[in-house]
């Protein structure tokens, strides 16, 4: 239980009688307690070790990108008002920085593996299509969750903040906690193993959002500034035309979603195999997060493993 939701309940119960034990007791049992999350895989890990007791907060819209989100003034204020609020860290969510999020009851979910957070030096700025603003990837990587070991550790301080808040749903989570890394260190196995059939050779991707998939698995990736659904123009063909003849025989091309048709046919007469690998960084249109990393690990092992 936090401070704001003990300071809540004494109020009310000092409002119907002062020290009217039973009063209070109902009004905690009618208390269903709120999580606030930036992104969806730290709703997803929310809901699997909390999803019984609480109600999860996640409330960026289903087509953009959560990490350049900015939330409106009143969902800041259902932000602060929640029992915990989790933040991915690594420069994610940058209006949390400025948005008074009651210290207490905020968790930096990546805390304990900042010192391998991974910096991106080139930060030229691109727009997305559905995203109205400019933005860079400079700076901190932030797709921590790809490196399944870093998306555990984000897990387990997750239980480990729900456990200190509701002692009474201490044992259930750590509980679903085990359960929940056994998933997740299974992702990792079978990443690390489809991924070897590549044979480490350098893969293209359309957006730089897989640094940390990138050093766990062991892969070279190059990355361009592309959206799935935007126009392949003059310029951006001589863009990938140019890391492809920097980097002779690279196969294989790497999107965030599902890319358009066109953009399909275009790349294999470029020579390269698409495959989509998301980072299901938002709630997807079906499944879970599990289901959309095991969509990723079964697309990866569909590739022709690199015999050179
Ligand atoms: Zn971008």
């Amino acid at each position: 239980m936090n401070t704001r939701f003990l300071l809540a309940t004494c109020t009310l119960s000092f409002l119907f009688s002062c020290g009217a034990k039973r009063k209070s007791t109902e009004i905690e049992s009618a208390h269903k307690p709120t999580i606030a999350v930036v992104n969806y895989p730290l709703a997803y890990f929310a809901e699997r070790l909390a999803g019984e007791f609480a109600t999860i907060i996640f409330d960026a819209p289903s087509d953009l990108d959560p990490a350049f989100w900015e939330p409106t003034d009143e969902q800041i204020v259902r932000m602060q008002q929640a029992d915990l609020i989790l933040l991915n860290g690594a420069n994610y969510a940058q209006w949390a920085a400025t948005a008074s999020l009651p210290f207490e009851s905020t968790v930096d979910t990546s805390s304990s593996f900042e010192k391998s957070f991974i910096t991106i030096e080139s930060a030229i700025k691109h727009t997305h299509l559905k995203e109205g603003a400019e933005h860079s990837h400079g700076g901190t990587a932030f797709t921590t969750w790809m490196d399944f070991r870093q998306a555990g550790m984000q897990a387990t301080t997750i239980a480990t903040a729900i456990g200190a808040d509701f002692p009474d749903q201490k044992d259930a989570v750590m509980k679903n906690l085990a359960a929940l890394l056994t998933d997740l260190k299974e992702l990792h196995t079978v990443t690390a193993k489809v991924v070897s059939n590549l044979n480490h050779a350098p893969v293209i991707a359309s957006h730089p959002s897989y640094q940390y998939w990138e050093r766990a698995y062991r892969l070279e990736i190059l990355s361009l500034l592309w959206d799935s659904e935007m126009e392949l123009g003059t310029e951006a063909i001589a863009d990938l035309k140019k890391v492809q003849e920097a980097n002779p025989g690279v196969k294989y091309f790497i999107w965030d979603s599902e890319p358009l048709p066109a953009h399909l046919e275009k790349l294999k007469t470029m020579g390269l195999t698409c495959v989509v690998v998301s980072s299901c960084s938002n709630r997807p249109a079906s499944g879970d997060f599990l289901s959309v990393m095991r969509a990723n690990i079964e697309a990866l092992a569909k590739l022709s493993p690199e015999r050179s």
